[in-house]
């Protein structure tokens, strides 16, 4: 990075914000509010969408507005709730300077996991929740992770073309598989979601592997 995060800045006559910790070592600091539009925005969002605006402002980086709409199953978005979030955000005087739908984005993702599987830092597993778990717990690897990368990516193909149906694969990203939290050791990234009975509000049936959902 060569260039230094701007000085801080506090709204004119307000107290300001802590120092946050490390940004010199950052050119921009970059901040983001990320719902899921299954919902309309509550008091409790108020604080995550103040403080990412204007911790934002104050190190003059960009606030970004991100619609993370990629659990057409569980966490349906709806149209109707994209556009009461940008007002009640507007309402707040928060507005965003760049905008992401993260179903917008869907190709970027397949571009980023068709690169991880081919160098080796992902895998396509197929066992099934529970086995997966017996493995992971004990901190051991299960078969799918010694796969080569050619069978990797027949087996990416097999989740997008449909011959994995829903549950049957997901892909993981390698981690270390010592790390003392069992949900983070070889995460799922990607997984498939059933197009027919489940489609999404913007793109329809047109994907079958949607990327999981930040877990908070
Ligand atoms: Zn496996």
């Amino acid at each position: 990075m060569s260039a230094k995060a701007g000085s801080p800045q506090s709204r004119s006559g307000s107290k300001a914000l802590p120092l946050l910790p490390n940004t010199d070592k950052y050119e921009t600091i970059i901040t983001r509010f990320a719902p899921n539009p299954d919902f309309v925005l509550h008091l409790g969002s108020i604080r995550a969408i103040i403080l990412s605006h204007d911790y934002a402002r104050m190190y003059k980086g960009r606030f970004l507005l991100r619609f993370d709409d990629t659990d057409p199953r569980l966490k349906k978005s709806a149209l109707e709730y994209y556009d009461l979030i940008r007002e009640d955000v507007r309402w707040l005087e928060c507005q965003w300077d760049a905008e992401y739908i993260a179903s917008d984005r869907i190709p970027v993702y397949y571009e980023y996991a068709e690169k991880v599987l081919k160098s080796g830092d992902a895998y396509i597993c197929t066992c099934t929740p529970d086995n997966f778990r017996l493995y992971v717990n004990a901190g051991r690897a299960c078969p799918d992770r010694s796969k080569t990368p050619e069978q990797n990516l027949i087996d990416w193909a097999k989740m997008l073309n449909g011959g994995f149906g829903e549950g049957e694969a997901v892909l993981r990203v390698k981690t270390d598989l010592s790390h003392p939290n069992p949900a983070v050791r070889d995460w799922p990234a990607l997984r498939i979601i059933d197009p027919v009975n489940y489609p999404h509000p913007m793109v329809g049936s047109k994907y079958r592997v949607w990327p999981r959902e930040r877990s908070t």
